[in-house]
């Protein structure tokens, strides 16, 4: 772990040998210090059922320990939720609060040096965001050994394992989930950071009810920042292209726009794709195939299923999947949509969704919180989109996953 912590930690030493130097510093903790000082912080979290609120002021501590025993004592590990690349994620309860959190154990010889510093990256990311729909990490312990992120608990799981089980999602769900998402993503390109690898798999549920309308309202977290980078500013980057002098400049280096940031929007589309109708968009029989496919880019609504999708949604999804980054819809202008704003909009699907909500929606009056479990025994899929695609498919499911990932 980075010692410089540069990313707004508070950045913690618990070492013997280090007791004078945490003694001088008013944002240093010791491991005892710890369940005060969360306690306030949990109960504030555990306030707000959609919001994360003042978590610690943007300071996430980073605590330094000999041994994890210590952490043994601040909390009592649960059920596992979770096989991470680097490591369990454990449901843990803070002892003191009775807070819940979801707590990822790595084990950092197991992983390897170049996943740990995957894992530190994104660790710096996580320290430098806070977004209500962006995963929260409150603290950070770290021994020789192993490394334990307390991140907030996800108690309905994974967005891709709802979908699942629901089938596909209504037109006004999947336009609430993808007005949390593009808001996160905003946020993130804002702060010139880059997530690389949005998937269903990386969506997590914090949690969900069924609103009056019979439909279904997911508080999502966008997580596993792994892959994630930030960019250099433009000036920054142009300097190093021409080693500090600009009379070397290029023309194309001075016009050189960046749209790297572009494939979270392509993925949003996929995302958007899959939330409509159960099925990505692009499906092969072998990778060279698939990658054809997404090249050109040319997405099909022929299926039954998207008879009940406005235009105007699938519009929107032309715009996120334009092969050429550079016509790409930004992140911005996805969140200032009329499909995201517009109350016509809104309407026209809420009279769509009579149609399908029978297949996909559980009764309101059965229950007015819909937990994964309730879900359990729904209608697998619509006949509708049950047929599709029997043969061996492949998906662009995990597409720039590192070499250096591996499962402990
Ligand atoms: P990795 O990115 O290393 O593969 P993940 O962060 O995706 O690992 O975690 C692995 C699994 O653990 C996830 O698929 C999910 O089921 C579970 N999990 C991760 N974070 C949380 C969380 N905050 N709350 C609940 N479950 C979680």
């Amino acid at each position: 772990m980075s010692q410089t912590s540069s990313m707004g930690s508070t950045e913690v030493l618990a070492l013997p040998e280090r007791k004078k130097e945490r003694n001088s510093s008013r944002d240093f903790l010791s491991v005892k210090d710890v369940p005060s000082r969360t306690l306030s912080v949990e109960r504030k979290a555990s306030q707000q059922q959609w919001n994360r609120g003042n978590i610690t002021e943007g300071k996430i501590p980073h605590i330094r320990m000999d041994n994890g025993a210590a952490i043994e004592e601040i909390y009592t590990f649960g059920r596992v939720l979770g096989q991470g690349s680097f490591g369990l994620v454990v449901e843990a309860t803070n002892k003191e609060t009775e807070t819940k959190w979801a707590i990822k154990k790595v084990n950092k010889e197991k992983a390897g040096s170049s996943a740990v510093k995957l894992l530190e990256r994104e660790v710096n990311i996580l320290k430098s965001v806070r977004h209500e729909h962006i995963i929260h990490l409150e603290q950070v312990f770290e021994t020789p050994k192993k490394m334990y992120l307390v991140m907030e608990l996800c108690e309905d799981g994974e967005l891709k394992k709802i979908l699942d089980r629901k089938g596909h999602f209504s037109e006004n769900e999947t336009r609430w989930i993808i007005q949390s998402l593009a808001s996160a993503i905003v946020y993130l390109h804002n702060k010139d950071i880059v997530h690389r690898d949005l998937k269903l798999e990386n969506i997590m549920v914090k949690s969900s009810f069924i609103d009056a309308n019979n439909e279904m309202r997911l508080n999502i977290k966008v997580t596993d920042f792994g892959l994630a980078v930030k960019k250099q500013g433009r000036s920054e980057a142009m300097m190093q292209t021409t080693c500090g002098t600009p009379i070397y400049m290029a023309p194309e280096v001075i016009n050189a726009h960046d749209y790297s940031q572009q494939c979270d929007i392509w993925s949003i589309g996929v995302i958007m794709y899959m939330l409509l109708c159960g099925d990505p968009p692009f499906m092969a029989s072998s990778e060279e195939k698939l990658f054809e496919l997404i090249r050109k880019g040319e997405l099909r609504f022929e299926d039954p299923v998207w008879d009940s999708v406005s235009e105007n949604a699938k519009s929107v999804l032309r715009q996120l999947t334009k092969v050429d980054p550079a016509h790409r819809i930004t992140a911005k202008e996805l969140l200032d949509s009329q499909w995201l704003t517009s109350p016509t909009s809104h309407k026209k699907a809420t009279a769509n969704i009579v149609d399908t909500c029978h297949s996909t929606c559980t009764s309101a009056s059965t229950s007015s919180r819909l937990l994964p479990a309730d879900l359990k025994g729904e209608a697998e899929k619509t006949p509708a989109t049950a047929g599709q695609g029997t043969a061996a498919k492949v998906t662009a499911k995990s597409t720039v996953q590192p070499k250096t990932k591996k499962k402990l």
